[in-house]
């Protein structure tokens, strides 16, 4: 089985993210990037089914500038075998994203592609479910167990209050939540075999798509800054300044 893993170049979680000063957008300049930690899972998933002998190939792919080569790099130092960037300047849309991987889904016909439940910098949470519709497979969103049984897959799916599983015939789409797995450490002989391991790059015109952007960003602004707090002598303070200042007891 085919396994196709989506992979998105974004800042590294450690990262205190700064807003450009004229407000257009985030700063990336000297940031350090790394691959969003959903599709991190994502990865680790579609290992864990080689390693079980279900999955038999796993093609990793990204969207992004050239420099997104580092993250298919590292998902093929973590197990994947051949790696594709889609090669643009300008970060799409999760619509452009989802028309993309359809494209590719169309050329490689996996039978399960897996994606991480949500970007961290955008905070989508869109292209998944947007892939299932455009390619018109069974969808199971924020995934915290998966297992293939013949032609289909059963998937736990965290939802509020509890856990649903679905049965989904293959293929199918899947996006990860942060319980799916731990991701491994990618080992240093690993990293030096990732090397060799196939890398292929097209652009959005190769793969027959367009990419109109309907979404414009207005305005980045970053979170209002904490005011610091202060130190009481006494809990009888604590409690007059809770009751007065504060006002909430
Ligand atoms: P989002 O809908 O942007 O929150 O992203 C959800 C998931 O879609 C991510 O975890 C990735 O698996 C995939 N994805 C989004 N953008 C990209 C991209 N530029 N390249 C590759 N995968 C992406």
């Amino acid at each position: 089985m085919k396994v196709l893993v989506a992979v998105k170049r974004v800042i590294d979680y450690n990262v205190k993210v700064r807003v450009k000063p004229d407000h257009s957008d985030v700063d990336l300049n000297n940031v350090k990037m790394a691959i969003n930690p959903f599709c991190e899972i994502a990865v680790e998933e579609a290992v864990r089914l080689k390693e079980k002998g279900v999955a038999s190939e796993i093609i990793v792919v990204s969207i992004g500038p050239k420099e997104a080569q580092e993250q298919i790099r590292t998902a093929l130092a973590l197990g994947a075998d051949r790696g594709l960037l889609i090669q643009t300047e300008e970060m799409p849309s999760s619509l452009g994203v989802a028309k993309l991987l359809k494209a590719v889904v169309d050329e490689e016909q996996p039978q399960l592609i897996i994606l991480g439940k949500q970007s961290i910098d955008t905070d989508n949470n869109q292209t998944g479910q947007m892939l299932a519709a455009l390619t018109d497979y069974p969808q199971g969103a924020f995934a915290s167990s998966v297992e293939v049984e013949g032609d289909h897959i059963n998937v736990a799916r965290e939802i509020d209050g509890g856990l649903q599983t679905l049965k989904l015939s293959l293929p199918a789409v899947i996006t990860a939540d942060l319980r799916l797995n731990e991701p491994r450490y990618a080992s240093l002989p690993n990293i030096m075999k990732a090397k060799r391991k196939p890398l292929d790059t097209k652009t959005p015109a190769d793969l027959g798509v367009t990419l109109s952007n309907t979404l414009k960003t207005v305005k980045v602004e970053p979170p209002a800054e904490r005011q610091a707090g202060i130190k009481v002598a006494s809990v009888e303070e604590l409690v007059d300044k809770l009751k007065n200042e504060a006002k909430v007891i």
